[in-house]
């Protein structure tokens, strides 16, 4: 196995494991994971789906410096690991602050994992992590010969966001200083953004502004979706969009990502022309770090909130309404950003829609014709839409979704980011209503870490 392995753990999931491995006597422990995984060409991504802490009590030995426990009490996880096609993870802490595996690790990790590859018989990867003191956390895929990998990264995905890589320059995780020696906006951030992909749903009114961010600030990788083409009736709101584009029709990914190129920092795109209900382009999103959507269909909002719980990746929702009654006249401007992370709540459950409309955005897209005559029947819903100059109020927005982004992956805020789920700008009071993270969802959390599945996200429209 020669690809790139990292692993990623939602903030549910990596609480239990904190609070088992550091229980205060200062000696170690251990859990073990079942995780699913999203496979791509240049990586495949573990993704925890459940922990399964080792008691204290069956534990052998507990020493500041080593654990072992007997190796029969892994038989049924094993057993579900092979059946359900799950890797799996061995979890122990350095409570002396050891920063890397010791030689007692080496050994035992050699004598476990061969068996482990044995007994699941199937070729895929499985890893040994270790958790230090201050949270962070490094890692080595373990293969059937007992040879040792490190894992490229660990990322966590909560309220706040954590990269961990072996050799970084520092650690993007801060576990003190809320608010206080923040490196956003230094340099760096831009050193340890240059490392990160950004998925980005929708490129029009709100989109394209959001990637002309997200360029700017220097990500690695921007993957761009957006179905349509210029037209001279969105030229008012999509930055970098010219006359000569709508004329000759271009899609509007490669607008941005020309635009891209020539700002020449180095960013790499991969553009989508199509709509995101296509298995291509949802294994595309599932490949990144960071979902941006800037979409008004609540069926691609349904998928994305999937894709977040299933693939383990904070999704960004940005949204601008402008209602207007039936002779054209504008009643009501807002805009509105939710914050989605895997096994929290979710679109659904803060009923940002109805199932009802991710249904009737299901038919607009296989019928497009009746969806446009329903809609001019209706009223004018959606940034993207055939509205007159929305492109400050879109500008407005599409900042502040960049700028809770950065806020969760370096604390820029003086509160906790989980008071900032949901944002509602409301221009004609000059207020921006905040909302904290609430129930976890039930409809989505049996989704988290599941991973790749056939069909993708189980729809069946998405299947091989
Ligand atoms: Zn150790």
């Amino acid at each position: 196995m020669s690809y790139v392995v990292s692993l990623t753990v939602c903030d549910s999931h990596y609480n239990v494991l904190k609070q088992h491995l550091f229980p205060g006597d200062g000696k170690e422990a251990a859990a073990m994971a079942l995780c699913g995984r999203q496979s791509s060409l240049d990586r495949t991504r573990l993704l925890l789906r459940e922990v399964h802490p080792v008691p204290y009590a069956i534990c052998t030995r507990r020493e500041t410096d080593s654990i072992s426990w007997p190796v029969e009490w892994l038989d049924d996880l094993v057993d579900r690991a092979a059946a359900e096609d799950l890797s799996l993870v061995k979890f122990h802490s350095h409570p002396i602050d050891y920063r890397q595996f010791s030689s007692v690790d080496d050994r035992s990790d050699a004598r476990l994992f061969p068996g482990i590859h044995a007994l699941v018989d199937r070729d895929i990867p499985h890893a040994s992590v270790v958790l230090l003191p201050d949270g962070s956390m490094f890692g080595r895929t373990v293969g059937p010969e007992g040879e040792f990998t490190p894992l490229a990264t660990i990322n966590m995905v909560g309220d706040d966001l954590a990269f961990w890589r072996p050799k970084a320059p520092r650690s993007l995780h801060h576990s003190t200083g809320v608010g206080r020696n923040t490196p956003a906006f230094g340099r760096a951030m831009s050193a340890e953004l240059c490392q990160l992909s950004a998925a980005v749903v929708g490129c029009s009114g709100t989109g394209s502004i959001v990637v002309e961010q997200l360029a700017r600030l220097g990500l690695g990788r921007l993957i761009l979706i957006d179905p349509e083409r210029v037209e001279v009736k969105n030229l008012n709101r999509i930055v970098n969009a010219t006359w000569q584009d709508a004329i000759d029709g271009r899609e509007k990914v490669e607008v941005a990502r020309r635009a891209i190129a020539a700002v020449g920092l180095g960013t790499a795109v991969e553009s989508h022309h199509g709509n995101l209900v296509d298995r291509k382009i949802v294994q595309a999103v599932a490949n990144a770090d960071l979902i941006f959507g800037c979409v008004d269909s609540a069926e691609a909002r349904d998928v994305l909130n999937r894709i977040s719980s299933q693939y383990l990746l904070p999704y960004f929702d940005v949204g601008v309404r402008i209602g207007a009654l039936p002779d054209g006249t504008i009643d009501q401007i807002d805009g509105v950003i939710h914050y989605v992370k895997p096994a929290g709540a979710s679109l659904l459950s803060r009923s940002a829609y109805r199932p009802s409309q991710v249904a009737a955005d299901a038919l607009r897209r296989a019928n497009p014709a009746l969806y446009d005559e329903r809609r001019r029947e209706k009223y004018i819903e959606g940034a993207d839409e055939e509205m007159p100059a929305v492109i400050s109020l879109n500008m407005t927005m599409a900042s502040l979704v960049v700028n809770e982004c950065l806020a969760r992956l370096y604390r820029t805020r003086n509160q906790p980011n989980h008071h900032y789920a949901f944002q509602r700008v409301n221009l004609a009071e000059m207020e921006i209503e905040t909302e904290p993270e609430g129930a976890p969802c039930p409809a989505f959390r049996p989704l988290v870490g599941r991973g790749d599945t056939e069909p993708l996200l189980d729809l069946p429209e998405l299947s091989a």
